[in-house]
């Protein structure tokens, strides 16, 4: 989940040194992405290609949170490959994410999450030095809000779906719903 951000140098570390220039990306290739409906609707509309080309469905931990659908009760993530997250690409060494301008918001927050307003640093970083939390919380504190209540819109559209159908439609229905609610929340 390389941070990319429009000015490097205002994210350095405590040691002056931007963490993602000395790391080859792995948060990129050991996590599994879970993504929410804003999420697929940026990639889905920004790559003009439909949600079940880079999804992949879990079986979801949590019963209130999991998504029912005549699949089972699952949560939605990136598809990954051999190499990690399906759109992380490599060439001679060097590892990016093709999918930059959509990339979901847990890449951008990453090692980050804000709770209850408050930044937090996840545990059990992968990132070979330590963040400037700081100048981390100042430049990417908008985001960090705005993927918070992402989160919190679709764990909502997910509790009206599960008591609207419960298992008895399809996940390309739930997504069909999912999709237009976001769209609906964009111009209203
Ligand atoms: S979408 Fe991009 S940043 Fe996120 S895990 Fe995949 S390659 Fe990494
Ligand atoms: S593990 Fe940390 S330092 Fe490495 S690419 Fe990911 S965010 Fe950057």
């Amino acid at each position: 989940m390389t941070l990319i951000v429009d000015d490097p140098d205002s994210s350095r570390t405590k040691t002056g040194e931007f963490p993602c220039v000395s790391c080859h990306t792995d948060c990129c290739k050991e996590y599994v992405i879970f993504v929410n409906a804003h999420d697929v609707y940026r990639l889905s509309t920004g790559l003009g290609m439909a949600p079940k080309k880079f999804l992949e469905i879990y079986g979801a931990k949590d019963y209130s949170l999991g998504i029912q659908v005549e699949e089972g009760l699952i949560d939605l993530a990136l598809k990954q490959n051999k190499g990690g997250c399906e759109f992380l690409e490599e060439t001679k060494d060097v590892f990016r994410c093709t999918v930059n301008d959509f990339k979901p918001g847990v890449c951008k927050s990453y090692p980050f999450s804000m709770k209850n307003g408050k930044l937090i640093q996840m545990s059990n970083i992968m990132c070979p030095v330590d963040w400037d939390l700081a100048e981390f919380e100042k430049m990417m504190v908008s985001h960090l809000k705005k993927d918070e209540s992402e989160w919190k819109f679709y764990d909502e559209i997910v509790k009206e779906w599960n008591v609207k159908h419960g298992t008895k439609k399809s996940l390309a229905a739930f997504l069909k719903f999912m999709l237009e609610k976001v769209e609906l929340s964009l111009t209203s």
